[in-house]
């Protein structure tokens, strides 16, 4: 079968792999239907991942039809059409059963598929803990409608959550990316007064303009003239910073007002620094860190109610065996591009 791979720093490449096999009796081989390209594929190709294998399969966004299962994996059988979690995760560990999947104590757990083993950019996958890892797509959900379900709108949910965001709220989203999208998406569910998203790309911007009216959008310019105007007590009630970049950093706690909640989802390729003596008084509740992928079955219902629609920011579809151009066009950030699906 053909396989995106991680050849060397910088370089991944299509080639030839056997299909994958049951391994462990909690295993399920999946026949990918779709897949997509993430920035953390990126990350992988420059170097950004000290855990990545070289020679693995990339991509860990992907849904696709149970082709096989392992003896002990209860809750998927073969045909069934299924969401993959970008997470591998026991569901039995202290974290797991806390809902921080993410934290998984497993040798296996945490970000493994298309990073540590083999991934779903290619034409089938095993995935370990088959029981956690799957989640079942309702047969009116469309593979395009569930495609970000595993990772980037579990990312979205998943922050929009741990905001505590109440119907008083302003909002500012910072950062119009896919995952600053998804999150849009899942703060709009919580029906803040108003919400506000600062991104510095003007397609972005004009994105989120055409497909979210009612959202304020902003350039980091004008974020905090703009939130300080559009919010009752000195700057936004509730800050959630996607974009990860040194100014965005600032912002976020900047344009909160005193005692807010700033919750950080952006991975920063350095520290930031926290200017506490600038922000004595203010009194910030600051809450961080990417995906917990626990909410899959939550988010899949949310869709299939009409509630959460990721569609639009699928912009452009090449067959698997075009991806060379789909990662030149993702990378370069070319033709407007949001999101592509593989489709095979
Ligand atoms: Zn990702
Ligand atoms: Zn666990």
């Amino acid at each position: 079968m053909l396989a995106y791979t991680y050849k060397d720093h910088g370089v991944f490449k299509l080639t030839e792999k056997p299909k994958p096999t049951i391994q462990n009796s909690k295993d399920a081989i999946i026949k990918i239907t779709m897949s997509s390209i993430c920035t953390s594929d990126l990350h992988i190709k420059h170097g950004f991942v000290p855990k990545a294998v070289v020679g693995i399969t990339v991509g860990h966004e992907m849904v696709g039809v149970v082709e096989e299962t392992g003896a002990d994996v209860k809750t998927v059988k073969k045909g069934d059409r299924v969401t993959v979690n970008v997470e591998t995760f026991c569901g039995k560990c202290f974290f797991c059963k806390n809902g921080f999947v993410n934290n998984c104590t497993d040798e296996n757990g945490g970000w493994a598929l298309g990073c540590r083993i083999d991934g779903g950019q290619t034409e089938y996958v095993r995935v370990p803990y088959a029981d956690q890892g799957l989640n079942k797509i309702p047969d009116s959900v469309s593979d395009e409608q569930a495609l970000f379900v595993g990772d980037i709108l579990a990312t979205g949910f998943w922050a929009a959550k741990i905001s505590e965001i109440k119907e008083t709220d302003t909002v500012l989203i910072i950062g119009a990316g896919p995952t600053g999208i998804c999150t849009l998406l899942c703060a709009m569910l919580k029906n803040p007064k108003k919400i506000i998203v600062c991104e510095k790309d003007k397609t972005r911007r004009n994105f989120v303009k055409k497909h979210y009216p009612n959202v304020i959008v902003v350039e980091p310019e004008n974020c905090l003239e703009t939130v300080n105007k559009e919010s009752a007590n000195g700057g936004a009630d509730v800050v959630i910073e996607v974009a990860g970049s040194e100014e965005s950093f600032q912002s976020a706690w900047q344009s909160a007002r005193p005692n807010a909640i700033v919750t950080i989802v952006a991975l920063y390729d350095k520290p930031m620094i926290l200017p506490l003596p600038d922000m004595y008084g203010k009194n910030l509740i600051f809450k961080t860190g990417g995906v917990d992928g626990c909410d899959c079955d939550k988010i899949l219902s949310l869709i299939e109610q009409s509630k959460i629609d990721t569609t639009p920011l699928i912009t452009h579809k090449f067959p698997l065996k075009d991806i060379e151009k789909a990662y030149e066009i993702f990378e370069n950030k070319l033709d407007n591009v949001i999101k592509i699906a593989i489709v095979n």
